[in-house]
């Protein structure tokens, strides 16, 4: 079990909030309660100081820390950190802030990690709480152990060569590392662990109506330090409310929790990155899945979003999208709805296109206007290409090899 000391450094530890004792109050208590002024503003702070830019000089560095934070006793920490938890559930785009919070709150973790004076014990206590297999070797030379299971699923996502497991020292299933490395990756592991908690997050209806009414300010803040989505070519931010139904449905599918086939989640990825979603944003499609891992997942993504030099493999047309029972084109909310013109709709991308026209014509130069496509739709001589045919039907259901978010 962790202390109040471990507590307080680090508050997003499962057990942390023990230390509040008899003095924990309910949620609605700590959104409304004039006792817990200090406690708000300070995760306040937090959030918002996690979702300012960071210059690229200090990117790799820079703690998220505000000085509130180093002035606050152990309780007032572990009540921020729940109710900073609270207010990412609340805020638009969920999981980009989540995802920029935890980021945050990782890497002042591994700022009080990498302290000198934090001995090697306190390292596996995390680590231990984290549920990963880590321990230091003996002999006081400051280098542990990963088994080699949770060393392959945090360095998934850390990109840098150094993590790459044929660099390591690989011995009977064990991976050795120096401190520095170990503090790093342990980093990525409290990243992980908050990204899930924060997937699996929901809040009462009431609590969150209270919670949004309270902190409109905050809220609108943060919306504006969030930026949405890029464009892909289509002249507008990525718009999930015009995907095609098809798209729109895998959507539901997975964020109900349902599993979806292989070939729905390829579909779904790879028109997400045709239509200019941030592989992170497509990460974020797949984090309802069941059994999602955030590493397997992120990887996958990548390879489907940089397959053929960066252009991405290109959704199946829409023949194979329903011999492989996933056209859903009864499920369209428009009438008459584009799906029901095959000539003009042949794939996913050609009704994208249709319903973020009038949206990119309105918001000004780079709207799709000039050229058109095989089937007739106006193409933007920068959009992605629609596929022919053949192409698609060469994707469509994704050759054995083919990356798809998989559950694993
Ligand atoms: S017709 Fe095409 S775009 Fe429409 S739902 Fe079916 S597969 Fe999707």
């Amino acid at each position: 079990m962790i202390g109040a000391e471990l507590s307080a450094r680090y508050p997003f530890l499962p057990g942390a909030s023990r230390v509040l004792g008899d003095l924990a109050p309910s949620l609605s208590d700590l959104v409304t309660d004039q006792v817990y002024d200090p406690v708000r503003h300070l995760a306040r702070e937090e959030l918002i100081a996690s979702l300012l830019p960071r210059s690229p000089a200090s990117a790799p560095s820079a703690p998220a820390e505000t000085g509130a934070f180093s002035r606050a006793n152990p309780e007032e920490r572990v009540l921020s950190f729940l109710y900073a938890r609270m207010l990412v559930a609340a805020a638009p785009s969920t999981q980009k802030v989540a995802r920029r919070w935890c980021d945050g709150v990782a890497r002042r973790a591994g700022d009080e990690m990498a302290r000198a004076d934090v001995p090697d014990t306190e390292l596996s206590t995390l680590a231990e709480t984290l549920e990963l297999e880590f321990s230091p070797l003996p002999g006081g030379r400051h280098h542990f152990t990963f088994s080699l299971p949770s060393y392959v699923s945090l360095s998934a996502s850390l990109r840098d060569e150094r993590f790459r497991l044929a660099r390591q020292d690989l011995r009977e299933g064990e991976v050795e590392v120096e401190r520095g490395l170990a503090v790093e990756m342990l980093q990525e592991g409290v990243r992980e662990y908050l990204l899930d908690s924060m997937a699996s997050l929901r809040l009462e209806p009431e609590l969150e109506r209270v919670l949004k009414e309270h902190e409109e300010e905050i809220l609108a803040r943060i919306r504006a330090l969030v930026p949405t989505f890029a464009s892909g070519g289509f002249g507008v931010a990525v718009r999930p409310e015009l995907f095609p139904p098809c798209m729109r449905e895998i959507r539901n599918l997975l964020a109900r929790g349902q599993n979806a086939s292989h070939a729905s989640r390829f579909a779904l990825a790879s028109f997400m990155h045709k239509v200019g979603a941030e592989p992170e944003t497509m990460v974020d499609a797949f984090r309802g899945a069941p059994n999602f891992k955030e590493g397997i997942t992120r990887y996958q993504v990548t390879q489907i979003a940089q397959h053929d030099g960066g252009a991405g493999y290109t959704p199946p047309d829409c023949a194979t999208m329903a011999s492989n029972g996933i056209c859903f084109r009864e499920k369209d909310d428009l009438r008459p709805s584009p799906c029901a013109d095959p000539a003009k709709v042949k794939n996913p991308l050609n009704y994208y296109r249709i319903r973020t026209r009038p949206l990119a014509r309105s918001l000004g130069p780079r709207a799709p206007t000039a050229g058109t496509d095989p089937s007739g739709v106006s193409q933007d001589p920068e959009a992605p290409k629609v596929p022919s045919e053949s192409e698609a039907s060469a994707t469509s259901s994704g050759p054995s090899s083919t990356p798809s978010p998989d559950r694993r």
